[in-house]
């Protein structure tokens, strides 16, 4: 979908690209990741879709769709990807960007970076098995039938993340999984 051209040369960041099912954790290791490491930053997605009450203040930036559709058109996204009626991409990170730039995106986005970056670390954080991940589903608030909903959605990108050679993160233990990631950081950089 994106019409960009490679986005990182040798002087860009590092991206890491961060996907797997809601409930995984992905957005716990990639908060930790960047508290622990200055030099590893989070990319802020624009977003079509309209605040939720759980959002922190710096989730997304919010616009509409006249001016993620105008973004787009100038080629300020290096991937987008539209999910229940609403845009996100991923804004072009600002040049002379060094270190890691994590990125928590689903594995369509994840393949759009891919093609225009194959020096990108694609990691897919899972959870241990269905029963565990539809009980942290449920307990973050997802109905029964929404949570079946999304494991049948994870068990799809699953598939399609090994197609794309990402590696996988099994989070049971949230320490390890991090250390887990932190190496495979360590050695791509
Ligand atoms: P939510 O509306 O729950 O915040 O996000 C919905 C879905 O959009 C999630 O799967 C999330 O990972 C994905 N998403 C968030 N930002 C981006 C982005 O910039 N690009 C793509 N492709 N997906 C995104």
């Amino acid at each position: 979908m994106a019409d960009t051209g490679p986005v990182t040369g040798e002087m860009g960041p590092l991206i890491v690209v961060l996907s797997g099912p809601g409930g995984a954790g992905k957005g716990t290791i990639a908060r930790r990741l960047v508290a622990a490491d200055d030099s590893i930053h989070l990319s802020v997605s624009w977003t079509s879709r309209a605040r939720r009450s759980d959002d922190a203040p710096d989730a997304y930036v919010f616009v509409d769709r006249e001016a993620f559709e105008a973004h787009r058109a100038d080629g300020g996204f290096i991937e987008w990807n539209e999910f229940l009626d609403c845009y996100y991409g991923t804004p072009v990170p600002e040049a002379g960007d060094e270190g890691v730039l994590l990125l928590e995106i689903d594995v369509a986005g994840g393949r759009q970076v891919l093609d225009a970056d194959p020096g990108a670390l694609c990691l897919f954080v899972d959870a241990p098995d269905d029963d565990e991940l539809r009980r942290r589903l449920i307990e973050r608030g997802d109905g029964s039938d929404r949570a079946e909903a999304r494991l049948v959605e994870a068990e799809r990108e699953r598939t399609e993340a090994a197609e794309l050679g990402y590696e996988t993160i099994v989070n049971d233990d949230l320490n390890r999984a991090i250390n887990e990631v932190s190496a495979l950081i360590a050695s791509r950089r």
